[in-house]
C-alpha cells in the first residue's frame, strides 16, 4: 500500500463535477492566481501542475494553456475555410479571446465583432492569457461587452457571413444563446452560403442537448447541420462538440481545400485530415440525430 505522505495531504486539487453523469475529475493547483465574482459569474484562475493556466467559470474550467488549441481551432477554422469569402465575422462569448485570435489569423478577413457579456472575462484573461489575447489590439477587431442575445436581436439582416457562439455552459446568461429565437436572429443576420458554429456540450454525456441544438438550428431554416467532435481534456468526458450549420447551402459545398493546404499560419490540430474527419458522423452518433 503506498503511503501518503505529508507532502501529498497538503495538496491542492480542483474537482470539476458532472451533474447526473457519475462523473469528476481533478486539476492539481499549485497556486490560485485570482478570484473574484463579477456581475454575471464566479472567476478564477488557477496555475495548474499539469495543465498550464487555468481560467474557472462558476466552478467549470472553460480554458487551459495545455489543450486550449483543440476547441478554439475547431470553433474557428472548419467555418472560415468552408465559406467562399469570409469578410465579416460575430464571436459571442470567447471572453478568453482565443477564438478571436484564431479567427484574426486569416487575413481576408475585414472586421470581427467580439460580443462578450462579462468584461471581466476578458479583461482578466489578458492579465493571465497573453498567448489567448495576443490578437486584442488588431485594428479588425471591435470587442463590445454586452449580452450577445440582444446584440443578434438588434442586427441588420445579412450583416455577417460568420457567427461563432463560444458559450458557456446553458445557464444563467449564456441559457439564450442555446434557444430557438436566438438561431432564428442567427439565421436572420447571415449572408447566404453563411455559417453559424456553437459550443455544443458534451456528445457522450449530453446527447438530448446535441438533439435539441440540431432541431432548433433546422428549425429556424438552417439548410445543413452538422456535429464537429474533438478531443479535450478539460471539458468533462474527454471528447467535447461544436456544431456546424450553414444557411442555404451544403457544408460540403465549395470548400477551400487549396487554400487550407496552403494556409499561411501554423495550426496544431487543424487541417485537411481533421476537417474531414470533423465532417463524418461518428456512428454512435447516427441515432441521436435521425429524424431532424
Ligand atoms: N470554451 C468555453 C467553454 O466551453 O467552457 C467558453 C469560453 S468563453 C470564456 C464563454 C463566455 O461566454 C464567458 O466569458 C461568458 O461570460 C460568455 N457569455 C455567457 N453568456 C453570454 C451572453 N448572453 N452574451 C455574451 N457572452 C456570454
Amino acid at each position: 500500500m503506498e503511503r501518503i505522505t505529508a507532502a501529498a495531504e497538503s495538496e491542492l486539487w480542483f474537482t470539476e463535477r458532472m451533474a447526473g453523469t457519475g462523473f469528476q475529475y481533478s486539476l492539481q493547483v499549485a497556486e490560485v492566481l485570482h478570484a473574484e465574482v463579477t456581475p454575471f459569474q464566479r472567476l478564477e484562475v488557477f496555475r495548474t501542475t499539469g495543465f498550464g493556466t487555468a481560467m474557472v467559470l462558476d466552478g467549470f474550467v472553460n480554458v487551459s494553456d495545455k489543450d486550449e488549441f483543440f476547441y478554439h481551432e475547431v470553433m474557428a477554422h472548419p467555418a472560415l475555410f468552408i465559406h467562399a469569402r469570409p469578410r465579416r465575422v460575430l464571436i459571442i462569448g470567447g471572453g478568453d479571446c482565443g477564438v478571436l485570435r484564431e479567427v484574426l489569423r486569416h487575413g481576408d478577413i475585414d472586421h470581427v465583432d467580439m460580443v462578450e457579456i462579462d468584461e471581466r472575462v476578458v479583461r482578466v484573461a489578458e492579465r493571465f492569457f497573453p498567448a489567448l489575447t495576443a490578437s486584442n489590439s488588431d485594428p479588425r477587431a471591435a470587442i463590445r461587452f454586452e449580452d450577445g442575445v440582444a446584440w443578434v436581436r438588434d442586427a441588420a439582416d445579412a450583416s455577417y457571413d460568420v457567427i461563432i457562439v463560444d458559450s458557456t455552459d446553458p445557464v444563467g446568461p449564456a441559457e439564450g444563446l442555446f434557444g430557438a429565437a436566438f438561431y432564428a436572429d442567427c439565421h436572420r443576420i447571415l449572408t447566404d452560403g453563411g455559417l453559424v458554429v456553437v459550443q455544443s456540450e458534451s456528445p457522450l454525456f449530453h446527447q438530448g442537448r446535441l438533439a435539441e441544438i440540431h432541431r432548433c438550428l433546422r428549425g429556424a431554416g438552417f439548410a445543413d447541420s452538422h456535429p464537429m467532435t474533438y478531443p479535450t481534456v478539460i471539458y468533462g468526458g474527454g471528447t467535447w462538440s461544436s456544431s456546424i450549420a450553414r444557411k442555404g447551402r451544403r457544408l460540403g459545398d465549395g470548400v477551400r481545400w487549396d487554400d487550407i493546404d496552403n494556409r499561411p499560419f501554423t495550426t496544431r490540430y487543424y487541417d485537411r485530415g481533421i476537417h474531414t474527419g470533423l465532417m463524418s458522423l461518428p456512428g454512435y452518433l447516427a441515432p441521436v440525430l435521425s429524424g431532424l
